[in-house]
């Protein structure tokens, strides 16, 4: 079986307990306008241009049979549409400028990467599956946490929780942590800034937190200036989840104004036109009181 992954990132301390290995599963059913890793969204497979890297040789233009390479006002611009022969002019850029976004691997190919820092597993570390949404490939990403526990390796799932429920069941015996997202609230605010409405995740939140691995549960709300960094939103978010499981572990995280690099690499315009910045420690802690005062007991945040 094979799946397709834009990144597999080692050494990483944001994705659950100690160092972890977190696998980037391509394709998400849901478009945040505010999204961390847009080149996960689309499942298909693109290239993209480093403009950083690019020493402006125009190989690619002359190379490009479809019109899948132009050049405007002097920056190169790419019509992933085009009937290229992308591996080709990959192959002939000499500045490492042009590559596909992502590749196929098998489960055992994922799992001599993830072997690689088994050390770091006996000490608390551990597996992550992350996106796009890990589980729009769901039997890819069942067969690897299989894999992993059978290898006795901790995993983790960060996901959107808009999947079927069925496919929730499956995967949950394989999972020591799982980080889901409730963004929004309010219906047509979530599907104002996700694509997609918020039942199915609510209906799922509900499952994970009745389930007998809800105290391995993190809830998760990304604090986006103007869409979900309101009061209103916090409590709303804050009184669901402790409504159905009063321990529930609920994390605020800090606005990440990082992404906004990511969306030059795929040409989509990023949701901010002058980004803003981190919330301070002070806006933190106020959010972490809207989630108290919304019942919440176990607050997390992120400074
Ligand atoms: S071939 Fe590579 S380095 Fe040359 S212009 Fe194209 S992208 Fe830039």
């Amino acid at each position: 079986m094979k799946g397709r992954i834009f990144d597999i990132q080692r050494f990483s301390t944001h994705d659950g307990e100690g160092i972890r290995t977190t696998i980037f599963l391509k394709g998400c059913p849901l478009s945040c306008v505010w999204c961390q890793n847009p080149e996960g969204i689309l499942f298909r497979k693109r290239p993209i241009y480093f403009e950083n890297r690019c020493i402006h040789c125009q190989t690619c233009v002359k190379r490009s049979h479809a019109g899948g390479v132009k050049i405007q006002d002097g920056s190169i611009t790419l019509d992933i549409d085009a009937k290229e022969n992308w591996n080709d002019l990959i192959d002939w850029c000499p500045a490492g400028a042009l590559e596909m976004d992502s590749k196929e691997y098998e489960v055992e190919e994922v799992m001599q990467e993830v072997r690689k820092d088994m050390v770091f597993y006996k000490h608390g570390g551990g597996v992550t599956l992350s996106g796009g949404e890990a589980l729009f490939q769901w039997e890819f990403a069942l067969e690897i946490l299989k894999q992993c526990k059978k290898e006795g390796i901790h995993t983790a799932l960060e996901t959107s929780l808009y999947t079927k429920q069925e496919v929730l069941k499956k995967v949950l015996p394989y999972l020591d942590a799982v980080f889901a997202d409730f963004k929004a609230a309010d219906d047509k605010k979530h599907k104002k800034y996700t694509d997609v409405s918020n039942r199915k995740i609510k209906k799922n939140l509900k499952y994970l937190l009745q389930s007998e691995k809800k105290e391995n549960v993190t809830i998760r709300t990304p604090m986006i200036p103007g869409m979900t960094a309101f009061k209103e939103n916090v409590l709303e978010i804050s009184r669901y989840i402790s409504g159905i499981y009063p321990e529930v572990s609920y994390e605020i995280l800090n606005y990440n104004p990082l992404a906004e690099s990511k969306y030059h690499l795929i040409d989509q315009e990023f949701c901010f036109k002058e980004n803003p910045k981190l919330y301070s420690k002070e806006q933190m802690q106020e959010f972490k009181n809207w989630a108290l005062e919304g019942g919440v007991k176990h607050v997390i945040i992120e400074s």
